[in-house]
């Protein structure tokens, strides 16, 4: 009963809310309290649309320039490039270990030198042109005997007609030497094989008269680079060191040459008796990692020649796999001659306290070459190629694209009774390794060559290069001119433009011709040049020209570079990219 005293009426749903609405509808009548007034202006304030908010935020907002607003542009871009990973390795990565601190090395330099007030090593760096950045950066070192190289090094030096060391060697050589890690950029040819290979003999020489290594073991230094032509030959330069050193009754220092291509026996009968040094390309040193056939347990010492080009190439997970299998911390030293600001900000990340040794701006040319650029017609290039060859005597490097234009013009060249050889990544391992001895011992006067030849390959006194296309990224084009004008010879390089060029890649030229002070042709100075803003962009973002390639002609927003990785990764290309015929696990 008393439950049904206190019984309320239902009330459905849309009379309680239109009970609700008049109630409000009562309040609102009656506001005339400050209280309420001031909550209605607030209820009117958030109301305004999104669009009328816009508006009036576009009007609050302060005048930006238009270098402003590229400026901003540019940073998004570059920070949303988010395409590459960091350059680690995925085991250390996983469980968290990082280093802070650089290995220690045995070295030091000698006490005079080591007591350089700052301000003088400061002056020596000025006079020779170096920039370096990081902290604590040791002392440079002016001749080679300063350095504590072993005695039967120095006498190899001599014999080679080394003995005034170049910039990046002054300040290179001690920074590596003293076990931190490094960044070097400079000059095709201005003798950066030395400034690792140098230190890698000292701590494999360390290394081995600590505790000689056991069969099976090894290797304690390795170094990466992008083709096997440019492995071969770093390989003999360390060997070249290492046979003087031997005969001087120094403890045996066993290299090995790892590359693909050749016989995989031969490379693992060397790794079974103990290996000291490994000069590698990523496929085939990733093949023997992988199948267990060598470790990097005790490796300490890991170089990445023309570093820049191993990342574009599509080495870098081959690389993260390679770190993988470090047990412990190395020593790691980066060089190329290219080296654009968001490759070396991503690089940074396999490094320890790091210091940059920069000769020259990253990217440009050298300027022991000059450089000839002429207007060609495509039809006409090949017949114009025989009258270019007259410029100079032999050796002469001719370089294109593809594969099927080396073919082409190395048929036509044999047919004129010219002594050419070629060499592409289509072609077996045979075959390339004969066109370069053939080439390098002056038996064969021409070189017809894809990118396979461009980067680090150090041939005797080359005197003429032609650019018989302009490769579209401007990083290639520095790399094959520098093949010719290396450590302080002159040379010439022609480079054979038309209309097939892009405008970017073309301004990309022109604006590198501008910085090494050469001729600029009537058709590079007609083009309409949209870079004024460039020297205003750069002092603002601190990177000249463009930060994904290097190139001054453009800024990243119009990287051709860019845009065709991007479509790489859609189709496939026709450039010969891996010198290997495109497969890359082999190179
Ligand atoms: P990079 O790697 O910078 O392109 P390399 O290391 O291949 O250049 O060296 C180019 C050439 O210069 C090699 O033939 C090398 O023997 C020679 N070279 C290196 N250092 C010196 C030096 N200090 N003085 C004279 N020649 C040198
Ligand atoms: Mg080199």
């Amino acid at each position: 009963m008393e439950e049904e005293d206190n019984y309320v009426e239902y009330v459905p749903v849309t009379k309680r809310r239109a009970i609700e609405a008049q109630k409000m509808l009562h309040r609102k009548g009656k506001s005339s309290t400050l209280e309420d007034e001031l909550e209605t202006e607030k209820l009117a304030e958030a109301k305004p649309s999104l669009l009328v908010q816009a508006t009036q935020l576009k009007r609050d907002q302060p005048e930006i320039t238009h270098t402003e607003h590229l400026v901003q542009q540019e940073k998004e871009m570059i920070e949303h490039l988010s395409d590459r990973k960091t350059l680690m390795s995925v085991r250390e990565l996983a469980k968290g270990i990082t280093y802070s601190e650089a290995l220690l090395t045995g070295w030091k330099p000698p006490l005079k030198i080591r007591r350089f007030p700052l301000k003088e090593c400061e002056s020596i760096r000025k006079q020779w042109h170096i920039i370096v950045h990081g902290d604590d950066i040791p002392p440079p070192i002016k001749n080679f005997k300063d350095m504590r190289l072993p005695e039967p090094v120095l006498a190899k030096l001599k014999e080679k007609g080394i003995v005034q060391p170049t910039p990046i060697q002054v300040q290179g050589l001690p920074v590596i030497l003293s076990g931190r890690d490094m960044i070097g950029i400079a000059f095709t040819g201005s003798g950066k094989t030395l400034v690792f290979v140098l230190p890698l003999i000292m701590v494999a020489l360390q290394e081995e008269m600590m505790m000689p290594i056991l069969p099976g073991e090894g290797p304690f230094g390795l170094v990466i680079c992008p083709s096997r032509e440019l492995a071969r030959q770093t390989y003999e330069v360390v060997e070249e060191f290492l046979i003087p050193m031997r005969e001087c009754g120094y403890p045996e220092l066993r290299p090995l040459l790892c590359i693909g291509g050749v016989d995989m026996k031969s490379q693992l009968d060397i790794v079974k008796k103990g290996v000291h040094i490994v000069v590698a390309t990523p496929g085939r040193l990733k093949d023997l990692l992988a199948k267990k056939k060598m470790s990097l347990d005790n490796c300490r010492y890991l170089t990445l020649d023309e570093a820049d080009r191993l990342v574009d190439l599509g080495f870098e997970d081959d690389i993260r796999e390679v770190f993988d299998h470090f047990k412990a911390q190395r020593q790691t030293l980066l060089f190329s001659a290219t080296m654009p600001t968001k490759i070396q900000n991503f690089a940074r990340s396999a490094l320890v306290k790091p210091v940059t040794v920069n000769v020259g701006r990253a990217g440009a040319a050298n300027l022991d070459v000059i450089q000839e650029v002429e207007y060609v017609k495509q039809e006409a290039k090949i017949v114009y190629l025989l009258e270019c060859l007259q410029k100079t005597p032999p050796p002469v490097l001719v370089f294109c694209e593809n594969k099927a234009d080396v073919d082409d013009i190395h048929e036509y060249l044999l047919l004129k009774g010219v002594e050419a050889v070629a060499i592409h990544g289509g072609k077996d391992q045979e075959e390339r390794e004969y066109a370069i001895a053939s080439f390098k011992s002056s038996k064969k006067d021409v070189l017809v060559a894809t990118d396979v030849a461009s980067k680090g390959l150090d041939f005797p006194d080359i005197q003429h290069v032609v650019n018989y296309d302009m490769p579209a990224e401007i990083e290639n084009y520095v790399h094959r001119i520098g093949r010719t004008g290396r450590c302080g010879k002159t040379g010439i390089a022609t480079t054979f433009i038309n209309k097939n060029q892009s405008e970017t890649t073309l301004l990309d030229l022109k604006h590198l011709l501008q910085e090494a002070k050469q001729r600029i042709p009537p058709v590079l100075a007609e083009l309409n040049d949209p870079m004024e803003d460039a020297e205003a962009i750069n002092s603002v973002t601190g990177v000249k020209g463009c930060a994904y390639c290097g190139g001054l002609g453009h800024r990243i927003k119009d990287c051709p570079k860019l845009e065709h990785q991007k479509s790489q990764a859609i189709a496939g290309s026709r450039r010969d990219y891996f010198g290997s015929g495109g497969y890359r696990g082999e190179i």
